[in-house]
């Protein structure tokens, strides 16, 4: 297994450690079946979920996440899978990578904050607007939403559709479009995250809120930071909002590409 610079230092785990435990475990059943135990792959089998572990233990329950369907997610999505081949050894770092188009999937605790502010729960109706890797939208799917999602790229939308459908996320339809209109076929929905940057939010996406909804989209001019911004409709369609923290995100675009 490879691990990224940043976490093959001392604190990673030493492959001759693993070694010892099977080997320890393959004493007990007896030595002829020691050769396959010991030959065995570590447990993961290539899907890297230590490296996501030590991810959500170091930056992302250190950041502050507390709730538990968000942090399950984000110990469970393939963040590797969602990244171009050359940048799959930084995927467990806390970083946003490039992902083609100019675009880049979002830093993992980014990801896991607008996650934890919608209070994702099984059976949430979620649109995202910025579909970009697909990422975000199998995190939410992971939580039990069902999510609808729109990207303005078309090469990025049919990659993500198919690396979706192919990891298994069936609870994830993507659209090539353009976002600012929502998505009124399906809406309202019980909450919107929209993952580019714009200096307010689309009306329609205000509209296509149900009551109870919440919204959570940065807020701000391009090459700057931004405010994440949570907005909350009440039961008669009163708007609450308040700013979370500052971000950086790419620019909302409009028309399609
Ligand atoms: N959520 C993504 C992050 C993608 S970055 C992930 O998890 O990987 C933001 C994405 O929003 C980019 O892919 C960009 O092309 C897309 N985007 C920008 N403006 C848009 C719009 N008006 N409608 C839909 N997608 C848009």
């Amino acid at each position: 297994m490879r691990l990224p610079p940043v976490l093959s230092s001392t604190d990673a785990p030493v492959p001759g450690a693993i070694f010892e435990v099977m080997w320890r475990r393959t004493l007990l059943v007896g030595f002829l079946l020691a050769a396959p135990a010991v030959a065995q792959e570590p447990a993961d089998q290539g899907n890297r979920r230590r490296e996501r572990e030590r991810l959500v233990d170091q930056y992302i329950a250190a950041a502050g996440i507390q709730d538990r369907a968000t942090l399950k997610a984000l110990r469970t999505v393939p963040r590797h899978e969602f990244v171009p081949a050359a940048e799959q050894a930084r995927a467990y770092e806390d970083i946003p990578l490039p992902i083609g188009h100019g675009q880049t999937i979002s830093q993992p605790a980014v990801v896991a904050t607008m996650t934890e502010l919608i209070r994702p729960r099984p059976g949430l109706r979620v649109l995202e607007v910025g579909t970009g890797s697909g990422y975000q939208a199998a995190v939410l799917a992971e939580t039990g939403a069902r999510v609808w999602t729109i990207e303005i790229f078309e090469a990025l939308a049919d990659q993500a559709r198919t690396r979706l459908a192919r990891l298994g996320y069936d609870r994830v339809t993507v659209r090539h479009g353009d976002g600012y209109a929502g998505w009124p076929e399906e809406a309202p929905f019980d909450a919107i995250v929209v993952t580019a940057a714009a200096d307010s939010i689309p009306p329609a996406l205000i509209e296509q809120l149900a009551p109870n909804g919440r919204l959570v989209m940065p807020i701000g001019a391009p090459d700057a930071y931004q405010a994440l911004v949570l907005v909350q409709k009440d039961p008669r369609g009163r708007l609450s909002v308040r700013e979370m923290l500052p971000v950086r995100f790419v620019p909302f675009l409009r028309g399609i590409r």
